[in-house]
């Protein structure tokens, strides 16, 4: 960086010292996460939901039968029809993708439940045409904080991942759901509601046995894990076995909440301060896929207002003042741009945003790029290291999905490197030999897993149990 400029240098260093996070505060956030998750398990809780699932064990790899998998998540609606084979572990699945509606995010309920059946409806129809069948069982992956006092129910506690849809939070979303199919007679019965972190535990956990965790790195992050009745004692009043397995869907994101520990820059404050729920999921909204675009903006657009720092000067900047125009994915292009000339980010200014970019901004915003995905991916690691901490997994396979953790470049080597600095594993013997604890790509969570979770929840019920 010999020729940038001493304003935009010094810039750079103050951006150094702003998103980056250190391994005394890795072990410090760890620290704090680790006793914030037994807090959320305890009769007052705390601000990170730790919320039972009833989903009660994990799968043996024998589950057999046919299942409607239904995957709301933040961008896409979609429908899976999955075949539990009669060989162990495998299955066969067919799917279809619907593009969620950017208006339906904020608009109404009976619209979404409607958008929501007309696929369901839409699906069965070209799959099945006019044949008959008996209703067909369904998981529904709803990736959103809900309390459930049965595996087939879910009062949601609030909206994330910018959702904002009124007469939903506080409700129950089963027979919303199921008023919405009733009325056009499609034959599914909902026999799960799960997250899709739950569903992504026990999808890996099908396939592997050493999956202990399943974390989603997405629009939104979160993780499930098997916690023990007995370590759960806000639901002592039930009495279930103590060692009863339970999944426990921690919906992480609201981590910090209070704003204790994590170390918030004045981009994060704004973030919240203009989302639909300032206060809520602190943690995600420095993590996940949906804010990391709007960080580079709002650091930008600072600077460029900033008259001491001289960057896009004399330029019309309007189009980077939207909120919300830049995704990860803009971050991950500039990320994976080669050094010597940045000229895919020099592009990307160009055509997207209609600002010349000259070789010392393209500097600028390559290294906040880097500090961004950084910070987010070693934050996430406290996450996964504070869950393996409390159960005292000392090795263990994390199956992790979403868009970040599977496009977002470097984001697997910087988390592994972040857990290491945490846990402070001694040096391998072998460059090959694997990290006592892994971060691997993950069976499909609200597919595969959520076909699964019905199964074990029929299974249960015809042996009686609850
Ligand atoms: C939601 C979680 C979900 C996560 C990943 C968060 O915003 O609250 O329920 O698991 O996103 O999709
Ligand atoms: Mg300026």
């Amino acid at each position: 960086m010999a020729d940038v400029p001493k304003d935009l240098l010094q810039e750079i260093q103050r951006l150094e010292e702003l998103f980056t996070v250190d391994q005394t505060k890795l072990k410090a956030i760890t620290k704090h996460f680790v006793s914030e998750l037994a807090k959320g398990l305890s009769v007052e809780g705390g601000s990170i939901p730790m919320n039972p699932t009833w989903c009660m064990s994990f799968p043996t790899g024998d589950e057999t039968g046919t299942f409607l998998a239904l995957d709301m998540g933040g961008t896409n609606l979609r429908v899976c029809e999955i075949i539990l084979t009669d060989e162990k572990s495998e299955f066969d699945i067919i799917q279809s993708k619907y593009r969620m509606p950017e208006e339906l995010k904020t608009g109404d309920a009976d619209e979404l439940w409607e958008y929501i059946a007309d696929c369901l409806q839409q699906f069965i129809e070209s799959h099945h045409g006019e044949e008959q069948f008996e209703k067909l069982s369904l998981g529904f992956t709803f990736s959103y904080p809900a309390t459930q006092d049965y595996i087939d129910h879910g009062v949601l506690q609030r909206w994330t991942k910018g959702f904002d849809i009124a007469g939903v939070e506080g409700h129950n979303v089963v027979p919303m759901f199921e008023a919405a199919l009733a009325k056009r007679g499609v034959p599914i019965k909902l026999t799960a509601l799960i997250n899709d972190t739950t569903g992504t535990l026990i999808a890996s956990a099908y396939t592997d046995t050493a999956m202990k965790i399943g974390c989603i790195f997405g629009t939104g992050c979160n993780a499930a894990y098997m916690e023990d009745v007995k370590s759960i004692p806000k639901l002592a009043h039930m009495n279930l076995p103590p060692d009863m397995p339970m999944a426990i869907n921690c919906e992480w994101g609201a981590f910090d909440n209070e704003h204790k520990i994590l170390p918030r820059t004045p981009y994060d404050i704004i973030i919240d301060k203009d989302s639909p729920r300032p206060g809520q999921q602190a943690f995600e909204k420095m993590i996940a896929g949906l804010y990391l675009g709007e960080l580079l903006r709002l650091v930008l657009v600072d600077l460029h207002d900033n008259k001491d720092v001289h960057i896009f000067e004399g330029q019309n900047i309007d189009k980077l003042r939207k909120a919300y125009t830049l995704d990860s994915s803009f971050l991950s292009l500039i990320e994976e741009d080669p050094f010597e000339n940045l000229s895919e980010t020099r592009d990307l200014f160009h055509n997207k945003l209609s600002i010349a970019a000259d070789h010392s901004e393209l500097e600028l915003i390559r290294r906040l790029a880097e500090l961004i995905g950084t910070r987010s991916a070693r934050l996430s690691a406290c996450g996964v290291a504070a869950i393996a901490t409390k159960k005292g997994y000392e090795t263990c396979h994390v199956g992790a999905d979403g868009s970040v953790f599977n496009k977002y470049p470097h984001f697997k080597a910087r988390g592994a490197q972040a857990l290491r600095e945490i846990l402070d594993w001694p040096a391998k013997k072998n460059a090959k030999d694997p990290d006592p604890i892994e971060i691997l790509p993950a069976e499909d969570g609200s597919g595969v897993g959520a076909a699964l979770i019905a199964a074990l929840t029929l299974k249960r019920a015809k042996e009686g149990n609850l």
